[in-house]
This record gives structure tokens, C-alpha cells and sequence, in this order.
């Protein structure tokens, strides 16, 4: 079973892009993005301030590094 509300590779859309369209992605407060340390309204799916932006390009990174070591047979 898999942590609740964690998204398996399958169920990441395929362009990469997050839906942050829920009011549960919206904060009142800016505070520092994880990524970037700039400040952001938004929030991540475990409630942490994120850029969306950051966070698409977080994804597609860990995504690149699954890919490398999948082709090179490590995972
Ligand atoms: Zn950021």
C-alpha cells in the first residue's frame, strides 16, 4: 500500500504539469518556496510553500534520474 495521497509515476500527468488548482494549493501567507527560497502563496501537495513552476521542474529532475539509472539498469 502506498502512503496516502502520494501519486505513483502513472498517475503524474504526462505533460509534466502540475494541477494546482485546488483551494488546498492557495495560501493567505507568503512564505519562502522550498526550492527557490522566493516568496510564493502556493502550496505543495504535503502543504509546503512551493512554486509551481519549482516543483514541475523538481518532478521532471527526479523523473531524469529514474530514466538514467533505469537505462543503466541500477533500479
Ligand atoms: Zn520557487
Amino acid at each position: 500500500m502506498r502512503p496516502r495521497g502520494r501519486k505513483t509515476a502513472t498517475e503524474l500527468s504526462p505533460t509534466g504539469l502540475l494541477d494546482w488548482s485546488a483551494a488546498a494549493h492557495w495560501s493567505a501567507y507568503a512564505r519562502p518556496c522550498r526550492y527557490c527560497g522566493h516568496p510564493t502563496y502556493l502550496r505543495d501537495f504535503k502543504g509546503a510553500p512551493a512554486d509551481k513552476v519549482c516543483a514541475e521542474a523538481a518532478l521532471a529532475e527526479i523523473v531524469r534520474i529514474v530514466q538514467v539509472h533505469s537505462a543503466q539498469g541500477v533500479l
